[in-house]
């Protein structure tokens, strides 16, 4: 049986419905993405987990229940009175869509206020995963507990597995999220960036480059990311350049790298074979571009 904890932030989503003024509500983070996808694909006896913190309103008490309803292990998510779950809207404009975010005080920011919680689910687990907007929300101490707790699931032989994912505008200035990627890198055994975020804030001139910039951090599997072009997998002993299947109808891009990493992952833990899984990431992002929304259904879940 293989534990994975994923940690982040999981939204309220109030998506167009139609009419000019209709929004649906549903729930997504891209953290909570990837957890999701993992539980579609690895086997029952597999345990997944999600951490993060939530309100005691009844909006959290939803998000809590489409959290375990999609088989995920909630037990360490704490609900807090003090604040609620974050929210975000998206705008069509013209076919084109652009998000608004409410997020600044939610519950998220503070699942480390105390460490215990994180601790204790991650005992006995074999993956933690998280990205850089489980570091970009979470306070400077909050972020230094984040990092000790991962130094001590490592020691006892766990394995940390990191999406950068940088958005900055969720961190006070560029040199702190590049600067605090690079510490979450060091920590981590697998990397899984993309390639456009990369060369705009680390100037990586290709995506041999940003692999390279991973490996010498101390990161034993990088995963370059690069949209329809091919990605590289590297490793101390390989390094792989693969190209993902063509999409000849690319629908809505949200969730792309989130599901890649759920499919590259779950094939990599399942089979350790590299280029059997960065096939696997790709053909679930795949499936995931061609339909509407960042958690679509699976073939197999018919
Ligand atoms: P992110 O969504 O994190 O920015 P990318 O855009 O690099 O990440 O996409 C992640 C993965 O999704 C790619 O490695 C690729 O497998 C797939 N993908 C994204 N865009 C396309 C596309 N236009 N055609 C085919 N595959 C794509």
């Amino acid at each position: 049986m293989t534990r994975i904890v994923a940690i982040g932030e999981a939204m309220v989503e109030l998506a167009p419905a139609g009419a000019d003024d209709l929004y649906r509500a549903g729930f997504a983070g891209d953290t909570l993405n990837t957890a999701w996808y993992l539980r579609k694909l690895l086997p029952a006896s597999d345990q997944i987990a999600y951490f993060t913190a939530l309100g005691q309103d009844a909006l959290s008490d939803k998000l809590l229940a489409f959290i375990a309803a999609a088989g995920l292990d909630t037990a360490h998510i704490a609900q807090r009175d003090d604040s609620s779950v974050g929210l975000y809207m998206i705008s069509l404009t013209n076919g084109e869509r652009s998000f608004s975010y409410w997020r600044g005080q939610s519950a998220a920011r503070r699942m480390l206020a105390d460490d215990r919680a994180l601790r204790a689910a991650l005992q006995g687990a074999d993956l933690a995963y998280l990205s850089g907007i489980t570091l970009a929300i979470l306070p400077p101490e909050a972020r230094a507990r984040l990092f000790d707790l991962l130094r001590d699931f490592r020691q006892a032989g766990g394995k940390v597995a990191f999406d950068p994912n940088l958005r900055p505008r969720l961190w006070p200035d560029p040199k702190t999220m590049t600067e605090t990627v690079m510490q979450a890198a060091a920590l981590s055994d697998i990397a899984l960036p993309s390639f456009e975020d990369e060369a705009g804030w680390f100037n990586d001139p290709t995506p041999a480059a940003t692999a390279r910039r991973y490996r010498e951090a101390g990161v034993a599997l990088v995963v370059v990311k690069n949209g329809a072009d091919p990605m590289i997998l590297a490793t101390a002993d390989q390094s792989l350049t693969l190209t993902p299947p063509r999409v000849t109808d690319v629908v809505d891009t949200t969730a792309a790298g989130d599901s890649f990493n759920a499919g590259f992952l779950a094939s990599y833990l399942q089979q350790g074979d590299l280029e059997q899984a960065g096939h696997a990431g790709a053909s679930l992002a795949a499936a995931v571009i061609g339909q509407i929304g960042a958690l679509v259904a699976l073939d197999h879940d018919a």
